[in-house]
C-alpha cells in the first residue's frame, strides 16, 4: 500500500545510512582483528614432540604457543631436583592443551580429580634475551618452575582435596634462558572442578612480546567492558523512557551479564580487582553468567517476535534457567558443575528452537529478523572458531569472540533503535490514512517557519476540508466515509512533492505546506480540487463523488507574520471558500 510511504521513507533512509555506517565499522573491526592476530601469535606454529620443542632459527617476534607433547607424570608431584638427578624416565606424554580426565589409562578412564607433573624442554637461539611465559586456565591449581626457579603459582597444589586449593588466574612472568635451553616443570592438581589439566595453551616469548600480548588482551577486554556497560545502562534508560516496550530492559540485562563475564573469564581481571574472591564464587559467577544470560536472551527475542515465540515456551526457559541458577547459588561447585552438561543441552535445544523461530520470523518478513539472524550466526561462528582454535592453531583465528560479541551487540542495539524509530514514526502518523498527523504537520511547519523567517523563504499553507462530508457518512455509512478519506489522502500524496508536505489535521480536514510562490500554491490547490472532483471512489457497492474547498495563505502576501497567524488566515480563507459555494479555492486578500 502506498499510504505507508512517509513511515517507510523515514525508516528506510535512516536505515540505509546506519547500515552503511555499520558496514564500515564492521570492516574496521575485522581488519583490526586480522592485523592484530598476526602480531599476537605465530602462524607457522611448531609443535612439541616427546617433551621437546626446538625454536632455534625461528623468529621470536610473536609469543609461541607451547602446544604438543609434554612429558607427563600422573599422580606424581615432581620438582626440578627430581629431574636434576636424572632419575626420572618419562612415563607418558600428554598433548597440550587438553584436559586429563576421560583419557584411557591402564585401569579405566583417568578421573578429573588428581595431580600430575608436566615437563617440556625448549631450545632457543638467544640466551641473552629476557623471556616470559604466560599461563591461563590451568585446572585448578599449579606451580611452575623455569630452569629450576619457581616462577608462577596459582592456588595451592596438593595431593588430596584437603591440601589442594583451586584458583583461576591469568599470569605471566619473566626469566633468562642462560644456556639456550628452557626447562618448564609444571605441577597441577585438581580436586574441585569437573575437569583437570591445561585447558589453554601456555605461551612462551620474549618479555616484550608476551607483555604486549597481555596488555593488548587487557585493553581489548576493558574496551569491551566499557562498551557493554554503557550499552547496558543506555538500554535501561531507554526502557525507563518507554516502559511499554520491554525489549531494551532484557537486552540491557544481557549486556550487563556479558560485562561481568568479561571480568571473570579470559584475562580474569576480577582477580586483580577483588583478590580475595574465592575460587568457588569466581566459578559461580562464570557459570551463572551463561545460566542467566540464555533465558534473558530468549525472553528478549520473544518480545521482538511474539508471534513466532509462544509465551509458554519462554516461560519454560525462564523457570528452567531460574531453577538451575538457584542450584549454582546454593550448592558447592562439585554439585553444580555436574548440572552444566544438562543445562548446556537445554540451551542447545533452546538455540535450535530460537533459529527455527527466527527463520519463521524472516519468512513472515518481521522487522530486522534477518539482521538478528546474521548477528547470531556471527557470534556462533566466532565461538566455534575459538573452540577449534585451541585444537587447530594454524587454521583458525585466535580469540574472535570479543569481535563477534561487539558486532552482535551493535546489531542488537540497531534493532532496538529501529523499534524506537518505528514507534516515533507511528506516533507521527495518522492511523486511518497513514499520512502525517496534525502533530507531525505542526512540528514540521514550525521548523520550516523558523527557517523561513531567517532566509525569507516563501511558504504557503493550504487548508482543505471535504464538502458536506456529514452527508457522505449519513448516506453511505461511516466505513465508506473512511474509504473516502483514505482516497482523498492518496490524491494528496500523488500531488505533493518534497520539500512540500501534507498532514491530516483531524476529521475531514487536511493541510498542505507548499514552498515557493503563491502562484505555485494556487496551481497545486487547483490540481487537488480538480482531481478530487473528478474522482469516482468505489466503496463497497457505491460510487462516491466528493468535492473539496481549499483556503490558501502565503507568508509573502501577509508580510512578516507568525505561523499562528498564517494558519489562522488559511482557515479564514477556507471558511470563505465554503461561504462562496464550496468546491473552490480562496486566496487571502
Ligand atoms: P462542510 O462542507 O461545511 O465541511 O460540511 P461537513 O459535513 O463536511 O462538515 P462537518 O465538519 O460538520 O462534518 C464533518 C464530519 O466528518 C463529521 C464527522 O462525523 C465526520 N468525520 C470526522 N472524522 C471522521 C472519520 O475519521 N471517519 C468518518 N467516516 N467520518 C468522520
Ligand atoms: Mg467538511
Ligand atoms: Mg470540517
Amino acid at each position: 500500500m502506498k499510504g505507508n510511504l512517509l513511515l517507510k521513507q523515514n525508516l528506510s533512509f535512516s536505515g540505509r545510512l546506519i547500515k552503511i555506517l555499520f558496514s564500515i565499522l564492521a570492516l574496521f573491526l575485522i581488519l583490526g582483528t586480522f592485523s592484530g592476530c598476526r602480531q599476537n601469535t605465530d602462524q607457522t606454529a611448531v609443535e612439541a614432540a616427546k617433551g621437546h620443542m626446538d625454536l632455534r632459527g625461528r623468529s621470536m617476534n610473536n609469543p609461541i604457543p607451547l602446544k604438543g607433547e609434554w612429558e607427563f607424570y600422573w599422580m606424581e608431584l615432581l620438582t626440578p631436583s627430581d629431574f636434576r638427578q636424572n632419575i626420572k624416565e618419562p612415563v607418558d606424554y600428554y598433548s597440550v592443551p587438553g584436559i586429563w580426565n576421560g583419557e584411557a589409562v591402564s585401569d579405566g578412564p583417568r578421573p578429573a580429580e588428581g595431580y600430575g607433573t608436566f615437563r617440556i624442554t625448549v631450545l632457543v637461539d638467544d640466551p641473552a634475551l629476557i623471556y616470559a611465559v604466560k599461563l591461563r586456565e590451568v585446572l585448578t591449581a599449579y606451580r611452575l618452575w623455569v630452569n629450576g626457579r619457581e616462577l608462577l603459582t596459582a592456588g595451592v597444589v596438593g595431593k588430596n582435596s584437603e591440601t589442594s586449593t583451586p584458583r583461576y588466574t591469568s599470569d605471566y612472568s619473566t626469566f633468562t634462558a642462560e644456556s639456550g635451553s628452557i626447562e618448564l616443570i609444571l605441577q597441577i592438581s585438581n580436586f574441585d572442578y569437573k575437569d583437570g589439566g591445561l585447558r589453554d595453551v601456555p605461551l612462551l616469548g620474549t618479555e616484550e612480546h608476551i607483555a604486549k600480548q597481555h596488555l593488548n588482551s587487557l585493553i581489548l577486554n576493558y574496551i569491551l567492558f566499557g562498551a557493554l556497560l554503557i550499552m547496558g545502562l543506555y538500554h535501561f534508560s531507554l526502557y525507563g523512557l518507554r516502559r511499554e516496550d520491554k525489549s531494551p530492559l532484557y537486552f540491557g540485562i544481557y549486556c550487563l551479564i556479558m560485562t561481568s563475564r568479561i571480568l571473570v573469564t579470559n584475562e580474569m581481571q576480577v582477580m586483580e580487582i577483588m583478590p580475595c574472591l574465592s575460587w568457588e564464587n569466581h566459578l559461580r559467577v562464570i557459570v551463572l553468567g551463561y545460566y542467566i544470560a540464555a533465558p534473558v536472551f530468549f525472553t528478549y527475542i520473544s518480545i521482538l517476535y511474539p508471534d513466532e515465540f509462544p509465551k509458554r515456551i519462554i516461560r519454560i526457559m525462564q523457570i528452567t534457567g531460574a531453577a538451575f541458577s538457584l542450584v549454582v547459588i546454593l550448592s558447592p561447585p562439585a554439585l553444580f558443575t555436574k548440572t552444566e552438561l544438562i543445562y548446556q543441552l537445554i540451551i542447545l535445544a533452546g538455540i535450535v528452537y530460537l533459529i527455527y523461530g527466527l527463520v519463521r520470523a524472516i519468512i513472515n518478513r518481521r522487522d530486522q529478523a534477518l539482521l538478528l539472524m546474521i548477528g547470531i550466526i556471527l557470534i556462533s561462528a566466532a565461538t566455534i572458531n575459538d573452540i577449534l582454535y585451541a585444537q587447530y592453531l594454524n587454521t583458525f583465528i585466535p580469540s574472535l569472540v570479543p569481535l563477534g560479541l561487539t558486532l552482535f551487540i551493535l546489531f542488537q542495539s540497531y534493532i532496538i533503535s529501529a523499534r524506537f524509530a518505528r514507534a516515533y514514526a507511528i506516533a507521527n502518523t495518522d492511523m486511518l490514512t497513514q499520512i502525517p498527523n496534525r502533530r507531525r504537520f505542526m512540528e514540521q511547519s514550525e521548523s520550516d517557519f523558523h527557517g523561513a523567517e531567517g532566509s525569507r523563504k516563501p511558504l504557503n499553507v493550504l487548508f482543505m476540508d471535504i464538502d458536506h462530508f456529514k452527508v457522505v457518512n449519513d448516506r453511505y455509512g461511516h466505513d465508506n466515509g473512511d474509504i473516502v478519506l483514505r482516497h482523498f489522502a492518496s490524491i494528496l500524496e500523488s500531488v505533493v512533492k518534497s520539500p512540500d508536505y501534507i498532514g491530516r489535521l483531524g476529521g475531514e480536514e487536511f493541510a498542505l505546506m507548499v514552498h515557493g510562490s503563491e502562484e505555485r500554491a494556487l496551481q497545486i490547490a487547483e490540481e487537488i480540487r480538480r482531481k478530487t472532483g473528478e474522482a469516482v471512489i468505489e466503496a463497497q457497492d457505491y460510487k462516491i463523488q466528493i468535492t473539496v474547498s481549499i483556503g490558501i495563505s502565503s507568508n509573502q502576501a501577509a508580510g512578516n507574520i507568525s505561523l499562528k497567524k498564517l494558519l489562522k488566515s488559511a482557515d479564514q480563507c477556507l471558511y470563505r471558500a465554503k461561504e462562496n459555494g464550496r468546491n473552490r479555492v480562496e486566496l487571502q486578500k
